[in-house]
């Protein structure tokens, strides 16, 4: 038998969050973004709830050639554009629309021999420094891209660095209509935390937003507003069971390095789920976790297979855990409760986005 750990992805949940993200940006095409392998829960299994989407947007070719396999005819974005010149190749034999956010990106195709034009989003650096023409080089990067018969028709983004934040997105959005003022084309600024926060602008949202960790029923601006709060359901859940149960008396320690120390008797389970399935190693005691439904907090160091939790929240509840007692690590019980992943990635230092993409190849998927 195997292990008893397994992930589920939750198809109503994904298009659910879907619908959300629509109502947030009424009237916007949406860009279903499944990069990073949807974020971790695979291109093939959110497909059918996400076939409800405008388009597919993604950074890996091989990526987008999956989606063009699975039957998707309508449009698919490279949002990092292509790497090199054969790229081009493929993004007009499976009709990709790509970025285009460097120089050398127009030279390759200045240089392409194509039958078919191409469709092209020119990004700007409105200030997040990672990609993009600056505003002082945009315009002429256009009117570049403008002048070539390789290109069909060119469309607008940028990407914000604090649209989840205080800093908000006000000198960025400033940035961008300075810079696209009065160009034709379309327009896509959003991710999914201005979908939910700025999208009720309509000039915000314009033609289309992007939406990446909605969808997967995170928030993306955590704690501020929980995933509940935005009316997101969880999409993937992270369960296990116990493979054993201590009985600790006061000064018993647990774990590698003995990190945790009990201060009186405490019945510790050990639960079949650690590091190398993509928990997080920095998840410390008080981390919480489900167990038998109950919430309850991880306990000592996360080792490669197990960790151990506390078990007196689940006795004093009324349950009486023992081996094969369900372990919830995110998302939702077999009784309804749920562990938002947002509370487990906060207390490990990090955002669901990790966890989510860290799911290792060794847990086997299931969906519903
Ligand atoms: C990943 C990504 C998104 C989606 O971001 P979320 O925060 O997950 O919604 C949008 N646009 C670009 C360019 C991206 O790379």
């Amino acid at each position: 038998m195997p292990r008893p750990i397994s992930a589920r992805i939750h198809s109503a949940a994904l298009a659910a969050n879907l619908e959300r993200a629509r109502r947030a940006a009424p009237d916007a095409r949406v860009w279903a973004v499944v990069k990073a392998d949807a974020y971790g829960h695979g291109i093939e299994r959110v497909f059918d709830a996400f076939r409800a989407a405008d388009g597919f947007a993604l950074l890996d070719l091989a990526e987008a050639e999956r989606v063009r396999a699975l039957g998707w005819r309508g449009p698919i974005l490279l949002l990092e554009g292509v790497f090199e010149a054969r790229d081009l190749e493929l993004c007009s034999r499976l009709s990709l629309w790509h970025a285009v956010h460097c120089d050398e990106q127009i030279d390759m195709l200045a240089a392409h021999k194509t039958q078919q034009p191409q469709r092209v989003f020119l990004k700007l650096n409105s200030g997040m420094n990672r990609l993009g023409f600056t505003p002082a080089r945009y315009r002429s990067a256009w009117a570049r891209l403008n002048a070539l018969t390789q290109v069909e028709e060119i469309s607008h983004m940028t990407h914000f660095s604090d649209a989840d934040g205080p800093r908000g997105i006000a000198a960025q959005w400033q940035a961008f209509c300075t810079a696209t003022q009065d160009l034709p084309g379309e327009r896509s600024v959003c991710n999914s935390a201005a979908i939910l926060r700025h999208a009720h602008d309509q000039g915000v949202r314009g033609d289309w937003v992007r939406a990446g960790i909605a969808l997967y029923g995170s928030a993306p601006d955590f704690p501020e507003h929980s995933a509940a709060g935005w009316e997101l359901a969880p999409t993937m859940t992270l369960s296990t069971r116990l493979l054993a149960v201590q009985h600790l008396q006061a000064g018993d320690c647990v774990g590698y390095g003995s990190r945790f120390r009990a201060d009186g008797p405490l019945r510790i389970g050990v639960a079949a789920c650690g590091y190398a399935d993509g928990y997080p190693r920095h998840a410390d005691t008080g981390t919480p976790v489900l167990v038998a439904g109950v919430r309850t907090r991880l306990v000592g160091r996360v080792s490669m297979d197990m960790v151990t939790v506390d078990l007196e929240p689940v006795f004093a509840a009324g349950a009486a855990p023992g081996f094969g007692t369900e372990v919830t690590l995110w998302g939702r019980a077999e009784g309804g409760a749920v562990l938002p992943i947002d509370e487990v990635a906060q207390a490990a230092g990090t955002v669901g986005y990790e966890l989510m993409c860290a799911l290792a190849r060794r847990v086997p998927v299931q969906m519903d």
